[in-house]
């Protein structure tokens, strides 16, 4: 590390968890992130401040005023822009050390694995199953781990998948897409803009807990926020053996 990354990077150096060795790791990193949008916005500015080396964003859609409640990557001059382009600039300003590979394009059958398999870890901020469901079942074909939240109206979810090292897949836990109209989008049902920065921010440390083997990551444990009442659940999960995504072959 040069001086300057010594002191940029002097608070988390100083955590007997993370060190030198492990912000050496995190500047060694290469995280994709699905979505630059309320979870992705808060994930990627954590990520880009600590230093992760490359930092890959997945999103195809422009910034648009209804955004700025919650996305706070986002200033209200890019209204109109490529949420990629928007996304490069504000990581740019954040912290020049990153390298940003944008990815402007929606994630298909065809181009997952091309764009994943570039990556050690892939954090699901995207706003729709059919993404959700392709993304896993891409890091499960390619062992790679997946930090997957999501958040309605007031209540988020978070987890760490990694089937490869004996947890669950998200198909493990969530088998059956809900049926339509059952899990309304934001826009239909609303959600309250600082739970995405709550959400979004676990994304991040769990990010950097996985990097650095600090702590314990929440593999094989769902953690469930309700903003409205101000609770924090766990819930213990495992393998499905009957999961058609991780447990054929
Ligand atoms: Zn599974």
């Amino acid at each position: 590390m040069t001086p300057e990354q010594v002191e940029r990077y002097a608070r988390h150096i100083v955590l007997r968890e993370i060190g030198g060795p492990g912000q050496n790791k995190l500047l060694g990193a290469k995280v994709l992130c699905i979505g630059a949008g309320g979870l992705g916005s808060p994930a990627l500015m954590y990520l880009a401040a600590a230093g992760v080396g490359t930092l890959g964003i997945v999103d195809d859609d422009v910034v648009s005023l209804s955004n700025l409640q919650r996305q706070v990557l986002h200033d209200t001059d890019k209204v109109g822009d490529l949420k990629t382009d928007s996304a490069t600039a504000a990581i740019n300003r954040i912290n020049p050390e990153i390298t940003v590979v944008s990815h402007t394009e929606r994630l298909t059958e065809s181009n997952a694995a091309d764009i994943i398999s570039r990556y050690d870890l892939v954090l699901d901020g995207s706003d729709n199953f059919e993404t959700r469901y392709l993304v896993n079942a891409t890091c499960v074909a390619l062992k790679i781990p997946l930090i997957s939240a999501a958040m309605s109206q007031w209540e988020g979810q978070i987890s760490l998948y990694d089937p490869a090292n004996g947890g669950p897949c998200y198909a493990c836990v969530f088998p059956e897409r809900p049926a339509a109209g059952l899990a309304p989008s934001c826009a239909e049902a609303g959600v309250m803009g600082a739970l995405a920065g709550v959400m979004g921010s676990m994304m991040a440390g769990e990010t950097i807990k996985h990097i650095t083997g600090a702590g314990e990551t929440l593999c094989g444990q769902l953690l469930i926020y309700d903003a409205l009442y101000g609770e924090m659940r766990k819930i213990k999960t495992s393998a499905n053996t009957s999961c058609k995504t991780c447990q054929q072959g």
